[in-house]
């Protein structure tokens, strides 16, 4: 029987056990963890956002990699809906057409998807911690009991990031990589808060969201929301540009998405009387406080010529904004470079070893982009893993 070793039990090496083992291979899934799937659970916590309900070509764009072209052409939006209702996970598409189990939760899908790789043979190894690559075929863990070895005909590594350490991606793995000359892109921060320094003005809005903003950094604008906290600002609207903004990009706030220029120009040209600059904004604007303390924040002091103030209000810029750090971000751009593997996934230098998931080079917005591309890779490296078994065994 063919021996298949996946490491990594996150979404992208769970969905790469199930392939291997649904193919008739004897599948040892191990993980660091005494658990598995951290990330994954934690990412259902604010609500598990499976995927979006998009036009394919759309939905694949938004990546802006092609090397996940065709993985995602072969396991899309629609599969993965069809693969949570397949573990009786129901699901739902929100308002911003974002898909969601019905449950929210990652737990009843996550207990499942177990028990399913349970029924399939699967043998799930917890508390292993896989060393590095091996020069052979045989895959040292370090284990509670001792050393232990696997020796594996094909092997997936879907190791993850390297943000949020203390669920498992803690890009441990890199280093590895490196030192076997590897190609890696660096990892960085992405879909992240920023940091920027507030005045005590500030203060009385922390925890409140700022919405509905549109926010354009580089060449991405995006109208939603974000979170004003005490260390800046956080969010989905902030997670949308922020690949941007990492890259040094100003960022471009509109307070009123709704309004054009010319008509916030032609409300603010009203006459004002004995209103306040303040009291003049809210009344013709309907500009609530925390914009207003935003706009005086960082567009201070502010004109009063209506072309001037409503240029701000449209487009009020931000001072320099600090990513959080790596270990904060939802995700983490960088890992494995696509010319370090071929089409199938197989890293050149290790033929029989697959890589997947978020330990690749690619990055995506919130929305369900990121658990998409993991189940995708995930699949297609397994299944390259099941083609070059066969024609090995074959030869
Ligand atoms: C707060 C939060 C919310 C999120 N919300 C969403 C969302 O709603 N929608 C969405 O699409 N994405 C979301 N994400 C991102 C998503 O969870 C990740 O992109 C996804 O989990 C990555 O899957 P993966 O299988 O590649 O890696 P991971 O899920 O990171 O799994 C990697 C596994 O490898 C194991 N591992 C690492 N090194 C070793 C080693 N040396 N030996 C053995 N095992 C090892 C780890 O323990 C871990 O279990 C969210 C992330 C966070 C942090």
């Amino acid at each position: 029987m063919t021996h298949a070793l996946v490491v990594g039990a996150g979404p992208a090496g769970l969905i790469a056990a199930e392939v291997l083992a649904k193919a008739g291979f004897s599948v040892d899934l191990a993980d660091a963890k005494p658990s598995p799937a951290r990330k994954f659970l934690m990412a259902g916590k604010s609500g598990l956002n499976l995927t979006m309900d998009q036009p394919l070509d759309d939905f694949i764009a938004t990546y802006r990699c092609p090397q996940l072209d065709p993985m995602v052409r072969d396991f899309g939006p629609d599969d993965v809906v069809a693969f949570a209702t397949g573990l009786d996970q129901p699901v739902f598409t929100g308002s911003s057409r974002r898909v969601f189990p019905t449950a929210m939760k990652a737990s009843p899908l996550l207990r499942a998807w177990l028990g399913r790789l349970d029924g399939l043979g699967v043998r799930l190894h917890r508390n292993w911690r896989w060393i590095g690559l091996p020069d052979g075929q045989v895959h040292r863990f370090d284990t509670p009991g001792g050393e232990r070895t696997v020796r594996a005909d094909v092997t997936v590594l879907a190791l993850g990031g390297a943000s949020w350490a203390r669920l498992g991606s803690d890009g441990a793995w890199a280093e590895d990589f490196r030192m076997r000359g590897i190609h890696l892109a660096p990892f960085q921060p992405s879909n992240m808060g920023v940091g920027c320094p507030w005045s005590d003005h500030m203060a009385r809005f922390f925890g409140q969201p700022l919405k509905p903003v549109g926010l354009t950094a580089g060449s991405k604008t995006v109208v939603g929301e974000c979170i004003v906290s005490s260390r800046g600002l956080e969010g989905s609207a902030i997670y949308a540009v922020s690949a941007e903004l990492r890259n040094g990009n100003t960022m471009f706030v509109d307070l009123t998405p709704d309004l054009s220029v010319a008509q916030v120009k032609q409300r603010l040209a009203r006459p004002r009387g004995k209103n306040s600059l303040s009291n003049h904004l809210r009344k013709t604007l309907k500009l609530p406080d925390l914009k207003r303390a935003l706009l005086r924040e960082w567009g201070g002091p502010l004109p009063t010529d209506p072309g001037a103030l409503a240029a701000l209000v449209k487009a009020l810029p931000a001072p320099p904004l600090a990513p959080f750090p790596l270990d904060e971000a939802i995700s983490t751009a960088g890992g494995v470079a696509f010319d370090a593997v071929d089409d199938g996934l197989m890293l050149k230098s290790r033929p029989g070893v697959f890589c997947a998931g978020e330990m690749l080079d690619w990055d995506a917005p919130t929305g369900g982009y990121l658990i998409t591309a993991c189940l995708a890779t995930g699949k297609w490296a397994a299944d390259h893993a099941v083609r070059y078994a066969r024609d090995n065994a074959a030869r």
